[in-house]
């Protein structure tokens, strides 16, 4: 079996990115800092080693530091606004959206399997009920309190 590659963009595709391989963790994540920034209930987010991911085109990258967690650099399109990535200087991972990875003909994101969400984390914080058959932690996945 070959490595996967997921390719990701923001909206207007001004700056894209490939992660390659496993991913270290794969979430929903309904902490309020991504409800927030991203105006939505909760999101698929991603965690790479730095070692996997790579810019396709970041000539439109713009940088940014929100307020509480300096350590974590975000970039996003000057173009259309989308964040589609940022670096955590402490872990050294990246941290992208999989609601941004390339999808098929149909609508679904291409090689799903490799990449799939594990769990629903910052669970506390939920905007909605998911009745799913993932694990709902209120912190990350095997590190925090499992709630369902
Ligand atoms: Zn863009
Ligand atoms: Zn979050």
């Amino acid at each position: 079996m070959s490595t996967p590659i997921h390719a990701g963009a923001c909206f207007c595709g001004a700056i894209s990115y490939t992660v390659t391989g496993k991913p270290a963790l794969s979430a929903y994540c309904h902490c309020t800092r991504c409800q927030i920034m991203n105006g939505s209930a909760f999101i698929w987010t991603l965690h790479f080693p730095s070692s996997a991911f790579a810019w396709t085109h970041s000539a439109a990258t713009d940088t940014y530091i929100t307020d509480g967690k300096p350590w974590k650099t975000r970039h996003r399109c000057k173009k259309c606004g989308s964040c589609v990535a940022s670096h955590n200087a402490k872990t050294d991972n990246w941290s992208v959206w999989g609601v941004q990875f390339e999808r098929d003909e149909s609508g679904a994101t291409k090689d799903l399997d490799s990449v799939k969400p594990t769990a629903h984390i910052f669970y506390e914080t939920r905007l909605v009920d998911i009745t799913d058959e993932l694990g709902k932690w209120d912190g990350y996945e095997g590190k925090s309190t499992r709630m369902l």
